[in-house]
């Protein structure tokens, strides 16, 4: 093993972060953890997973048990990590090992990017953590430390090919899971975006950047384009005796199969005042609120108006969905967007 490979796993065994998932001493890393933690790190910061991943290994100890849950349990405990069709493929995912690899996770990025929701990154983190394949997976932390390390100043994405041809060169044979995991790590505390501080990083005599002091801005980054928006109306609608119409998304599309507060389509314009009527769940006295909902998906930024209406319990029956009264909304799986939507709405119509 190469010196400076030395010195960031030395440097990993003291001062890595102690994370739920991590094998501890001579524990065994637990392909399942690894796995599970992995999916939900996707585009989630550790911060956020570490409750949900405690969560779900208390409810589901293993993926056969998580073979067996319901689709609903599985996004009602996933409610407010957010990129849904994660949580759809970890249930495909585990259904498959069960199925077709006798419960065994198989140990090769090249089986495991075969399964639903694991793609390259995903497939090299898992091998390389939970089997020591000889692969380090790039997320946006480790792409950093390399371009920084060989001085890769073409900017990204097309940087990306140096990038990985680096990795390929500096993956170490020994104990390639535990150097994954330590390069992870030395994104998240030394090697920063902003203000590395290479005084105290394993890698400061071998790293290029930090030799002729370019290191803060590496990698270069192309200029993003700008984000699409789209806009829409909310209608949140109120039954006289106090609940609410949620109903269900269609299975394929955006938030699939998820609960809603009814709304217009999402356009690329916004709804004339004439237009939110037509595009209303049932034709009533719709009032608007005033109440503007930003959200942003990976692709697009939305913007939503809430109006609101009152219906008799007769003319309600006509309408599709679900009347919930406001303290059962919890029990159903909202994804965030509609929770932005719901918290104002429900001090709002307490007034009316
Ligand atoms: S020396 Fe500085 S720039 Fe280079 S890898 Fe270490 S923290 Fe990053």
């Amino acid at each position: 093993m190469r010196k400076h490979h030395k010195a960031l796993l030395n440097w990993y065994d003291l001062k890595g972060r102690d994370l739920p998932w991590r094998a501890k001493g001579n524990q065994k890393t637990n392909p399942y953890h690894v796995w599970l933690s992995e999916i939900m790190l996707q585009q989630t910061t550790v911060v956020t997973v570490i409750p949900y991943f405690l969560s779900f290994i208390k409810k589901w100890p293993t993926v056969q048990a998580l073979a067996q849950a319901s689709l609903d349990d599985i996004l009602h405990a996933w409610q407010g990590l957010g990129y849904y069709t994660r949580a759809r493929n970890l249930y495909l995912c585990a259904k498959e090992i069960v199925n077709d690899y006798n419960s065994q996770f198989p140990c090769s990025s090249s089986e495991l990017i075969k399964l639903p929701g694991i793609g390259p990154y995903t497939s090299k983190a898992i091998a390389a953590i939970a089997f020591n394949e000889q692969v380090l997976p790039i997320d946006g932390n480790i792409a950093r430390i390399l371009a920084r390390l060989y001085a890769i100043s073409t900017p990204l994405p097309e940087g990306m090919i140096s990038i990985q041809n680096a990795a390929f060169e500096f993956t170490p044979e020994l104990r390639p899971g535990d150097f994954a995991q330590a390069m992870m790590d030395l994104g998240a505390s030394l090697c920063t975006s902003r203000s590395p501080v290479c005084l105290e990083c394993p890698f400061r005599l071998i790293c290029k950047a930090y030799a002729v002091g370019t290191q803060a801005g590496l990698p270069v980054k192309s200029k993003k384009p700008i984000r699409p928006k789209k806009y829409a109306v909310a209608y949140i609608l109120k039954r006289e005796d106090g609940a609410i119409l949620l109903r269900k998304r269609p299975e394929n599309g955006l938030l699939g199969g998820m609960m809603e507060i009814p709304t217009s389509k999402w356009s690329t314009t916004k709804l004339k005042m004439n237009d939110v009527p037509k595009n209303a769940p049932i034709a009533i006295d719709w009032e608007s609120s005033s109440i503007e909902i930003k959200h942003s998906f990976t692709h697009f930024d939305l913007e939503i108006m809430i109006y609101s209406g009152n219906i008799s319990m007769e003319k309600s029956q006509a309408l599709e969905g679900f009347w919930v009264f406001p303290h059962q909304i919890g029990n159903y799986a909202l994804p965030t967007l509609f929770k932005k939507i719901i918290e104002p709405s429900l001090k709002l119509i307490e007034t009316h």
